[in-house]
């Protein structure tokens, strides 16, 4: 008789967005009239920028000749996206990484739980709370966990609270873990990093000999001079960290799919003999066995974003949603509400009022003025008391659902 991967039945049934459809559903049902208007989204809702479609129709135009028509690429990706990459998002900030060093893929969602094919079942991992729950729920996959409690929390993590209280930076655990997911510019948060914080946790790995996986998927919403896009642009960075990066939010890739990871080839980690092994050539190893490579086409997309024209047109989509999350931030000040985020990040972290639950907020605000958020207990136990509303919408909606916020609710 074939058994199944038991580890999958501690995950937590998806809870969180067929909650939310739950109760959208209900209230709509009982309320036709009502034009309700989804900001819990964390989907781009912009059209692709133009130099990435030129790029891609040009791509589909010589797979149909036989002379330019591509089979199998590199399971790395094809070099010159890897060498716009290396020198566009790196060298040119100072970070001092090869274009043999970034893998590209098709998301960095499926890379961010790949990577674990690759390290050992006996680490020990924090993870922020609120946190981007895909870290979790891999690890339980890939059974790193204990059972889940009744606020959600696995046995056998380190959870590493984030509140107002600490400035939604979390504190550098005094025991020892040995992988850690960051994510900067947060989801849910939209909280930042300064150098600082991020040089304590890559002196901090140095000393345990940890590994930080670093989600930078939301680095092109930065706008502060002071704010590192990259783990990379820290000192001793080369022998700690993984970075995931990836075209979905800065060129609306959501939907086209492509990413990439870097990996050193300075980051080694211990095998069971106690000998360090590069892992550069185990990731490489992995995706060489486990992956075929990105289309042709897809890629050609993504390198038109380092074009001049690429780059000016996903400049304009970040502003468009950081002008989003000003209008956002703004109105809900006004309306009394405490807000954090939204100025580097396209989310808007708000906290709820009156001590309000994150669900009950959630139901206020839907049925007095027809809005949908997400709430932040979905996100983890610390996220109780907190809202997520995302940036991505058209103008429109957010200038309606703000409007609706200032007239008629009352805090
Ligand atoms: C959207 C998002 C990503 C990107 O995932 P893709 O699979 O590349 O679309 C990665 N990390 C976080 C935290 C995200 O919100």
């Amino acid at each position: 008789m074939a058994t199944i991967n038991d580890n999958y039945l501690k995950l937590k049934a998806g809870y969180l967005f067929p909650e939310i459809g739950r109760r959208v559903n209900a209230f709509a049902e009982s309320n036709p009239e009502a034009q309700i208007i989804r900001l819990g989204i964390g989907d781009v809702t912009e059209p692709l920028p133009q130099a990435c479609r030129t790029a891609m129709i040009k791509a589909v135009e010589e797979m149909g000749d036989r002379h330019t028509f591509r089979g199998y690429g590199p399971e790395q990706g094809y070099v010159w996206l890897r060498e716009k990459i290396a020198t566009h998002d790196f060298q040119s900030r100072g970070c001092e990484i090869d274009a043999s060093e970034v893998f590209i893929s098709d998301g960095s969602k499926c890379d961010c739980g790949n990577i674990l094919d690759i390290f050992g079942s006996d680490n020990s991992i924090a993870v922020t709370d609120p946190v981007y729950p895909v870290y979790v729920d891999t690890n339980v996959m890939a059974g790193h966990t204990g059972d889940a409690n009744e606020v959600g929390e696995y046995g056998g993590l380190v959870y590493l609270p984030v509140t107002a209280e600490n400035s939604f930076t979390a504190e550098i655990p005094t025991q020892k873990v040995d992988l850690i997911y960051l994510c900067f510019p947060n989801n849910p948060t939209g909280a930042i990093a300064s150098k600082a914080h991020l040089q304590a946790w890559v002196d901090y790995a140095k000393t345990n000999g940890s590994i930080i996986f670093f989600d930078a998927a939301y680095e092109a919403f930065i706008s502060d001079p002071d704010i590192p896009h990259s783990i990379y642009e820290i000192d001793g960075a080369r022998e700690c960290a993984i970075e995931f990066r990836s075209f979905s939010k800065n060129a609306g890739f959501t939907g086209t799919r492509c990413a990439f990871t870097v990996v050193p080839k300075t980051l080694t980690a211990k095998a069971a003999d106690g000998s360090d092994v590069d892992l550069w050539k185990l990731w490489n190893r992995r995706q060489s066995t486990k992956f075929n490579g990105v289309s042709y086409i897809v890629q050609r997309g993504a390198e038109a974003v380092y074009s001049d024209e690429g780059q000016a047109q996903t400049q304009a989509l970040v502003s468009f949603y950081m002008e989003n999350a000003r209008i956002i931030r703004e109105q809900l000040s006004a309306a009394g509400l405490e807000v954090y985020g939204g100025v580097n990040a396209p989310y808007v972290w708000v906290k709820t009022p009156h001590a309000l639950t994150s669900w009950e907020f959630f139901d206020k605000l839907l049925h007095t003025v027809n809005v949908v958020g997400t709430p932040g207990s979905g996100f983890g136990a610390a996220g109780e008391g907190y809202f997520r509303i995302s940036a991505f919408n058209s103008r429109e909606n957010v200038e309606e659902a703000m409007a609706r916020i200032t007239d008629k609710f009352s805090i």
